[in-house]
């Protein structure tokens, strides 16, 4: 199976538009989104409809959970706060209806997803480091755990023989080619695609990532797009300035 990995979108419309349009010319089998696709930016309709066109199987952010009245506003920054309280009022009921479909945790064969970490996927934790990778690996009943949330990639190997982490690849020239081992070897992946919509690794361009389970490959790929158009929106639609700053910076 190649599965494409979409997480943070953000109702970042641009910023899907241009990996949709780059996975198109790619061989995908199945469409996999790590939530948070709404919250932050001025798209969340339309980015909504793009994923259920690709029939992308989808589980919830913190920021689906905020726009459901599940997570109480009150936690989020200032600027996160005002983005769902616009989002919320945005959105109809047909697409809050599908949010309140997305499951916290799915599983799609040898792939788990879940936004934070598999430890307590409801407290929408941010898997940043190793101990917490380890936790989630060993919850993980599936070769393959996909996260988001931090908007950071980065992969996690985890060796279940000897209970060690093996391997921790964040650089950009690891990402763009990784060599997995086979499930039947022991070995356990805990992968974060980075993020398509607001990018906070320091280079802008939106991140996803294609999985070949078959092939045993990841590579995590960046794509330019529309960051001005994308800022324009923000601003015309009154949210946060740092919202529409942030997305130049890649922070
Ligand atoms: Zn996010």
């Amino acid at each position: 199976m190649r599965y494409a990995i979409l997480s943070d979108i953000h109702s970042n419309l641009e910023a899907l538009s241009a990996v949709l349009d780059h996975l198109a010319s790619e061989r995908i089998d199945r469409y996999l989104c790590l939530g948070d696709a709404v919250g932050y930016g001025a798209d969340p309709e339309a980015c909504l409809g793009r994923l259920r066109a690709c029939r992308a199987v989808s589980v919830c952010g913190n920021h689906e959970w905020a726009c459901l009245g599940k997570l109480d506003v009150r936690w989020l920054n200032e600027a996160a706060r005002t983005a769902i309280l616009w989002t919320r009022d945005r959105l109809g009921f047909s697409d809050l209806d599908v949010l309140r479909r997305w499951p916290l945790v799915a599983t799609e064969e040898a792939v788990t997803l879940v936004h934070g970490s598999l430890s307590h996927p409801d407290r929408f934790e941010y898997l940043v480091d190793l101990a917490q990778a380890v936790d989630t690996a060993k919850a993980c009943r599936t070769a393959y755990c996909v996260v988001g949330h931090t908007h950071v990639p980065v992969v996690f190997e985890y060796d279940c023989s000897t209970r060690q982490p093996a391997r921790i690849l964040s650089s950009a020239g690891e990402l763009a080619e990784v060599r997995l081992a086979q499930p039947a070897d022991g070995m356990r992946y805990v992968i974060n695609p980075g993020s398509v919509g607001q990018p906070r690794d320091g280079d802008p361009r939106a991140s996803f990532a294609i999985l070949d389970t078959q092939a045993g490959t990841l590579t995590v790929r960046r794509v330019a797009y529309d960051i001005a158009g994308a800022q324009r929106k923000i601003r015309e639609a009154g949210l946060p300035e740092l919202l529409a700053h942030r997305l130049a910076v890649g922070r």
